[in-house]
């Protein structure tokens, strides 16, 4: 897999994508992820990539033109499955998403700053638009690098437990059962018996109930409750 993310910050990017589960994920040849930086196409000697938006709202909006040229060099040398923009008001992101993006072959991440893009990419050059939720940022990098992040760690390979990735929450509609590790007493706070038990029918119900009674609890919206 391929990722291409376009930004006006590059350097926000850099530490997220280049340690842990995506770290080695890169290393080990899994996805690879490219970061550009838009002034590669900036206007004039000083590389401009947002102007003032017409109609005199306060806030710097990034240009087509810049825009435009970055997507058209990369479609030339590759296709893309999804240009995806980032962006306050696109779908909000969610497992199932990272899910159905981390089968794609080549994605295109755009990252807005300022007041936002010219709403002619939107139209004309973005097939999808997404959200890390209700609030606003001050830049796409850090909700490009959610997104990268949930996709990357769904490879095949990233992570080396596999089957840890389809028991964490919402892969199955529900929140995962409470994690322990030694010791098994500490300062008095005792780890469930059931998991020291050592018989994994009664581990497997025990995670099961407090999956199903936690999701109740503190999600009640998955169950459609
Ligand atoms: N004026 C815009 C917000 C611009 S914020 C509006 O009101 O909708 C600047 C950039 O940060 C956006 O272009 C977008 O790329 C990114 N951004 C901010 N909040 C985000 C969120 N919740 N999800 C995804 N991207 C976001």
């Amino acid at each position: 897999m391929r990722i291409d993310i376009i930004s006006v910050v590059p350097e926000l990017l850099e530490s997220p994508l280049s340690h842990s589960i995506v770290g080695r994920a890169i290393n080990k040849g899994l996805v690879e992820i490219h970061v550009h930086n838009l002034r590669e196409f900036g206007k004039g000697p000083r590389l401009q990539v947002d102007d003032y938006s017409y109609g005199g709202d306060a806030g710097m909006v990034l240009m087509v033109e810049p825009v435009y040229n970055m997507i058209m060099k990369l479609k030339a040398e590759r296709d893309y499955d999804e240009v995806i923009y980032m962006s306050p008001d696109g779908a909000v992101f969610s497992q199932g998403m990272a899910n159905e993006l981390s089968l794609k072959e080549n994605i295109i991440i755009l990252c807005g700053h300022y007041k936002g893009i010219d709403h002619r990419i939107r139209e004309h050059l973005i097939t999808r638009e997404i959200s890390v939720g209700d609030y606003v940022l001050s830049g796409g990098e850090i909700p490009a690098a959610i997104v990268a992040d949930a996709i990357v760690r769904l490879l095949p390979g990233a992570i080396t437990d596999e089957t840890s990735a389809l028991s964490d929450s919402f892969q199955d509609g529900l929140l995962s059962a409470p994690v322990y590790t030694r010791p098994a007493e500490f300062n008095g706070w005792k780890v469930p018996e059931v998991l020291l038990s050592g018989n994994p029918r009664l581990i497997r119900e025990w995670q099961d109930e407090q999956s199903i009674e936690r999701t109740r609890r503190l999600r009640p919206d998955l169950l459609g409750e």
